[in-house]
């Protein structure tokens, strides 16, 4: 009988682990393997943002900071949400987290409880499931296909609707299939959300990686009615390249912003202070560093796009936004790797690893055991050199 809590025992361990606890015990043998799980970008922060830290630092702001984070940078993400989306909000609806994934846990956290559901389209963020489990709450899944190019349409989220729906979880552009909602699509959608009063976690840390001159839209600047129902969650880890400093933020009502205030008051408290001062750089300084990495990001994509198209039983959507591909494999189940069944995602990335010394991520931990994510947030020598190994590896498929 085990001694945790109900709580700790319901989290599913996270299914991509295996795969690359394997990946990385490989390299360190001294195996190469080429690695296309980063869930990061493979650049370094730029250097206007570390010295922006640097001299925090020098400055002594090694202290508390308010809990909810510094107004400074209460202020610029204020004047960023306002400038990039259209969004006007007070300092005070806004709160500063360790990374946007504390502050998705928040919010989850202050609106959902036992028998609440939420609704979680899929392909989904792996962390999305597990912190509404977290809360007590039911994931409700919506599948979306290559039909509606894996986005969720009104009718598809109308009819998910119970009198226990609680919350909406939206990922646009999306971790793992960079499907981007557009502004006519988020209209309809913020019609459905309005007239059930649903609330909704707009999780737009993608928002700066987007490409063919495509816009991000918020779905909270859709009119004042469904601003209320929605919390913007988003943060410097994704443009900036600043996944390690751990900085995101939320802004809301004024009455989930404050419950989450709280909770963050009793947890982790502030946000580590001279990291926010490094986001006030990122937030409020030269904005070419983004657009040069987008453009490295862009020409890798239309590479792997245009090489995986080539590969007979892959096919993937051109992605809008972020930095995965999420091809579907399907066709190749049932085939055989030297006598090894490929049954699904998990076999399929286990074989190719052991046989090609590829890392992927398999879909299942996404909801979708008919793909795998391939990130490109690695060189192009990798790619290539990744790309020629896993069409051999699918050739040799019978
Ligand atoms: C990376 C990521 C986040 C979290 O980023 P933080 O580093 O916690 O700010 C949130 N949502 C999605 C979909 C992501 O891919």
């Amino acid at each position: 009988m085990s001694n945790l809590s109900q709580r700790a025992r319901i989290i599913s361990p996270s299914p991509t682990l295996a795969i690359s606890a394997k990946a990385k015990q490989m390299k360190a043998d001294g195996i190469d393997v080429i690695g296309f799980g980063a869930g990061e970008p493979d650049f370094d922060t730029p250097s206007h943002i570390k010295d922006a830290a640097i001299a925090a630092l020098n400055a002594g702001m090694t202290k508390y900071t308010p809990a909810s984070g510094t107004p400074e940078l209460k202020k610029t993400i204020c004047k960023k949400l306002l400038d990039d989306n259209g969004l006007d909000y007070d300092p005070s609806r806004v709160i500063i987290s360790c990374g946007a994934k504390h502050s998705l846990y928040n919010a989850i956290q202050v609106l959902c409880q036992d028998g609440d559901e939420v609704i979680i389209p899929s392909p989904y963020w792996v962390t999305y499931p597990e912190q509404v489990k977290l809360a007590g709450a039911k994931p409700v899944i919506i599948k979306t296909t290559e039909e509606t190019c894996l986005k969720i349409t009104p009718s598809m989220l109308e009819e998910k609707i119970t009198p226990k729906t609680k919350l909406l979880i939206l990922n646009s552009p999306s971790n793992p299939t960079g499907a981007v909602y557009h502004r006519d699509e988020l209209e309809c959608l913020a019609r459905v959300i309005e007239d059930h009063g649903i609330h909704v976690l707009s999780d737009e840390i993608y928002e700066k990686v987007i490409y063919d001159g495509v816009e991000h839209v918020s779905i909270a600047s859709m009119g004042e009615a469904v601003k209320r129902l929605i919390v913007v969650i988003n943060g410097v880890s994704k443009a900036y390249s600043m996944t390690g400093w751990r900085i995101g933020y939320a802004a809301g009502e004024k009455e989930i912003i404050d419950a989450m205030g709280k909770l963050q008051s009793h947890s982790t408290s502030n946000p580590t202070t001279f990291a926010q001062k490094a986001s006030v750089a990122a937030l409020s300084g030269p904005q070419e560093c983004v657009a040069g990495m987008v453009a490295e990001f862009d020409s890798r994509r239309k590479y792997m796009v245009e090489r995986i198209g080539r590969i007979e039983g892959m096919s993937c959507l051109l992605p809008e936004g972020a930095f995965y591909l999420f091809p579907n494999i399907a066709p190749l189940y049932g085939k055989k790797y030297e006598g090894a069944a490929i049954e699904g995602s998990n076999s399929f990335a286990t074989a190719l690893l052991d046989h090609m010394k590829v890392a992927v991520v398999p879909g299942s931990g996404f909801g979708a055991d008919e793909c795998i994510r391939l990130s490109y947030a690695t060189s192009m020598d990798n790619i290539e050199r990744g790309l020629d190994r896993i069409e051999e590896f699918v050739s040799k498929l019978s």
